[in-house]
């Protein structure tokens, strides 16, 4: 049995953190592969050393040193190292980085210090082997994932290893440079070397236990997930679960290897188990409805044509408009005479709202095109919904009862989900009307 654990920027955060994280991987024996984030909030005002670090490139631009910023960064590590009675001697790597970073000029470099430095000390006081992941993860010349190549070098590189601290969050580049994840990235990394080690769990450490039906600042009494699908979590955390990142299930999925998200403060928390299909066997809610997750502020261009759907290429046109401006779109519902285009506004203003649509008027001669704003999308999941009727009635039932107005319907043929648009000021009430109806 191999266990890969992922521990995040709270469990990382100080030294009696690091100790609880220390004795959850030494009370399993299988757990031989730690993957570290960069040390997080030790409370509510605190800055993430991740957060610190991009201060750290923005002085380097500004003055050519990033002294002033480091030396928060320093104090932290050597703080840290001195609570947990190590005799390490990490000033001597914290001088070495603070030259490195003025040296690089990179925001990636600076950013993926965190983690190194994070998984040096670790190392050290687990009495682990510290494997760089800029060894072993790389990235091709568009930026995205080399799987194939990073799949070699994790195997390569870990086989003859039996306990190592990996820091997550980065790779090299195609330029053999420095580069980094999207932030909260560490949990790709964590996903990547499960894969590597075709690992039986991933099991990923953070500070909640377990992803909730929906956003408890919204509905506080909203229950722990006991277990999800992939597909199930893509949809929610791509809609806003902000647990796990979104593209971690990727390097695990075709290994079907499945993820258990764990609560370091509360280790006794069985947590939410990802599975690549069926429900866990241990899940015995058995709801109709996963999760609820939801995004404020989308836009939604709303395209009326007489006879539309039988004009040869007129999506293909209105949809290179967007291709042509670099737009990604998030849903495209449609009628018979009808198409909405769904984006999400921020990628929409200094005037690109106002030249899409004189373009799409250009291009394909609508009726009518209306633009709505302050959208916001609601993704209702569940792999309950597969095959069984009266979800959606209850559904709309629940919000008509309360008011609200939909503006738009999305459900895809995988019967996975049913995405709704409503008025920004209607988001709150909307998820707690649905937790309401489903529970
Ligand atoms: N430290 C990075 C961040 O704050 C990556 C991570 O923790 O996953 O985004």
């Amino acid at each position: 049995m191999i266990k890969v654990c992922k521990f995040g920027g709270t469990s990382m955060a100080d030294a009696k953190a690091m100790l609880q994280a220390k004795s959850i991987i030494e009370s399993d024996s299988s757990r031989r592969y730690v993957v570290v984030s960069a040390p997080g909030k030790r409370n509510k005002g605190d800055i993430k050393i991740t957060d610190m670090l991009y201060r750290c490139y923005n002085e380097v631009v500004e003055t050519g040193t990033c002294a002033k910023s480091f030396a928060i960064i320093k104090e932290r590590f050597i703080q840290i190292v001195k609570d947990l009675g190590l005799t390490f001697d990490i000033e001597s790597i914290l001088n070495e980085t603070e030259k490195q970073i003025d040296e690089e000029k990179s925001a990636d470099f600076s950013a993926s210090r965190g983690e190194y430095l994070s998984a040096r000390v670790f190392a050290e006081l687990l009495g682990a082997k510290f494997v760089d992941s800029a060894d072993m993860v790389r990235f091709d010349s568009r930026g995205n994932l080399n799987q194939e190549y990073t799949d070699d070098k994790v195997k390569t590189c870990l086989e003859n290893v039996d306990f190592a601290v990996i820091p997550g969050f980065y790779g090299k580049g195609s330029n053999g440079k420095i580069k980094t994840f999207s932030r909260g990235g560490s949990d790709i990394s964590g996903s990547i070397v499960a894969r590597g080690v075709k690992a039986d769990l991933y099991e990923n450490w953070t500070d909640v236990s377990g992803f909730l039906v929906c956003d408890p600042r919204i509905v506080p009494e909203a229950k722990v997930i006991k277990s999800l699908t992939y597909k199930e979590l893509r949809e929610l955390s791509y809609m806003g679960a902000s647990v796990l990142h979104s593209e971690s299930i990727f390097p695990v999925m075709k290994s079907r290897i499945p993820i258990n998200i764990k609560n370091t403060f509360k280790p006794d928390d069985a947590g939410t188990m990802i599975v690549p299909t069926e429900k866990y066997e241990d899940d015995t809610n058995n709801s109709i409805i996963t999760g609820i997750a939801g995004k404020k502020d989308f836009t939604v261009i709303y395209i009326e044509k007489s006879l539309m759907n039988s004009e040869v290429g007129f999506i293909r046109k209105v949809l290179s408009v967007v291709e042509h401006h670099g737009l990604c779109i998030e849903h495209v519902p449609s009628g018979i005479d009808t198409l909405s285009l769904v984006l999400e506004s921020e990628q929409l203003k200094d005037g690109i709202l106002n030249d899409l649509v004189n373009e799409i008027r250009e291009n394909v001669n609508p009726d009518y095109v209306h633009v709505i704003e302050n959208v916001s999308l609601i993704a209702t999941v569940g792999h309950g919904m597969t095959r069984r009727s009266g979800t959606a009635a209850k559904l709309f039932s629940a919000l008509a009862k309360e008011g609200i107005n939909i503006k738009m319907i999305d459900q895809g043929s995988s019967e996975l989900n049913i995405i709704i648009g409503v008025n920004n000021s209607d988001y709150e009430n909307c998820i707690r009307t649905i937790y309401n109806a489903f529970n």
